[in-house]
C-alpha cells in the first residue's frame, strides 16, 4: 500500500511539472481592475475551447506577480511590458531586489492605460502637491508609472501624501473623502473607476505635451493614449495620457506544449474571448508580438512563427 502511494505522489508530481490535466495557476491583480476580469474571461474560453484548467489569483498585480511566478507560487500572470523589462534586466526598483530572469513572455494583450483620478478642483499633476493620493498597490505595476509621471513634473514621492492602495481601495478611499486622487495603469474602462462614475464626481488628469516627450524620450515604453470623452460617463472631454502593454507572461519551465496550446487557444478564439470581455476585441496576433523586450517562451515563439510573425531562431 505505501508503496502504491508513493508511487502515486511520483506520478502527481510529474504531471505537475508538465501541468497535464492540473490546474494552472494565474496572477492577475485588484479584483476591479482589468486584468482580474480579463483573466477570468480568456482561461474560461480556453476551459471551454482547449480543456485548459485555471484558478485565477486576486493580486498585487505587476511587480507582485513576477515574484510570485519567481517563487513557483504561479505559473502565468499578466504584467506590464515596462515592469517586465525592469525584472529582467535588474533596473529600476529591481536594480535593490536583484534581476528575476524565471519567466517568459507569451504575448502582449491590450494597451494599459495611465488613469489619474482627482477631484475636480484639481487640474494638473502639478495641483497634486501635498494632496493625498494613492499611487497604486505594494507590488503594483501602477507604482513605477505614478514616479515616472511625477518625476516628468519635477516631483517625486515626497511631495504628496502617498498611499499604496488596491484599485478597489483607493475608489472607496475617494469615494469617502478620504483621498484627493489616485493613479490606475489598467486597460480602460477599468471597473474601479466605471463604478466610482455612478457614485463620485471625478476628473482625469491629461498629461502635458512637454511631459509627455518627457516620458517617452526617457522610458521607451510609453505610446501616447488619447482616451475618448463618455469612456467613463462624468468624463466629457478627451484625456491625453500614456499607455503600456498588458503582457501573458510564464514560468519559463513551464513545458512548451502547454504554452503553445494556450498561444493558439487565445488567438483561435479571438471572438468567444471578446464575448466574455470587451478587450477581446483588441487582441491580434500581429501586435501580440511587439512591445516585448525579454525572451518569449518557445511555446509562443513556435505559434508565432507558424503564422510568419516571428523568424525562427
Ligand atoms: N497594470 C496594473 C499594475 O500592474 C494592474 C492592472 C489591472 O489590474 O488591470 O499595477
Amino acid at each position: 500500500m505505501k508503496k502504491l502511494i508513493a508511487l502515486l505522489l511520483v506520478i502527481c508530481t510529474l504531471l505537475s511539472v508538465t501541468s497535464c490535466g492540473n490546474k494552472l495557476f494565474l496572477a492577475t491583480g485588484s479584483e476591479t481592475g482589468t486584468y482580474y476580469a480579463f483573466g477570468i474571461a480568456f482561461t474560461q474560453v480556453l476551459k471551454d475551447k482547449c480543456g485548459l484548467e485555471f484558478t485565477v489569483q486576486s493580486t498585487g498585480a505587476s511587480k507582485a506577480n513576477i515574484q510570485l511566478i519567481d517563487s513557483g507560487d504561479v505559473d502565468l500572470a499578466i504584467v506590464q511590458n515596462d515592469v517586465m523589462d525592469y525584472a529582467y534586466n535588474g533596473t529600476n526598483t529591481f536594480a535593490a531586489d536583484g534581476a528575476i530572469t524565471s519567466f517568459a513572455a507569451i504575448c502582449t494583450m491590450y494597451p494599459e492605460v495611465v488613469q489619474i483620478v482627482a477631484s475636480s478642483n484639481i487640474k494638473s499633476v502639478a495641483d497634486l502637491k501635498g494632496k493625498k493620493v494613492s499611487v497604486g498597490d505594494v507590488g503594483s505595476g501602477t507604482e513605477f508609472n505614478a514616479a515616472q509621471i511625477f518625476e516628468a513634473y519635477g516631483m517625486t514621492f515626497d511631495d504628496i501624501q502617498k498611499q499604496n492602495l488596491s484599485f478597489t481601495d483607493s475608489a472607496d478611499k475617494y469615494k469617502d473623502g478620504q483621498l484627493d486622487a489616485f493613479f490606475v495603469t489598467a486597460g480602460a474602462p477599468t471597473v474601479a473607476i466605471t463604478e466610482l462614475a455612478t457614485a463620485s464626481d471625478f476628473t482625469i488628469l491629461s498629461i502635458g505635451e512637454k511631459e509627455l516627450s518627457y516620458l517617452q524620450e526617457n522610458y521607451g515604453f510609453y505610446t501616447r493614449f488619447d482616451m475618448t470623452a463618455g469612456t467613463y460617463a462624468n468624463v466629457k472631454k478627451d484625456v491625453t495620457t500614456v499607455a503600456v502593454s498588458a503582457t501573458l507572461i510564464c514560468d519559463v519551465n513551464l513545458d512548451d506544449q502547454t504554452v503553445y496550446d494556450i498561444t493558439k487557444g487565445i488567438f483561435e478564439n479571438i471572438d468567444a474571448i471578446t464575448a466574455a470581455h470587451g478587450k477581446g476585441a483588441e487582441l491580434s496576433a500581429e501586435k501580440a508580438v511587439q512591445g516585448i523586450s525579454t525572451p518569449m517562451h518557445p511555446g509562443a515563439t513556435k505559434y508565432f512563427s507558424e503564422l510568419g510573425l516571428i523568424a525562427v531562431g
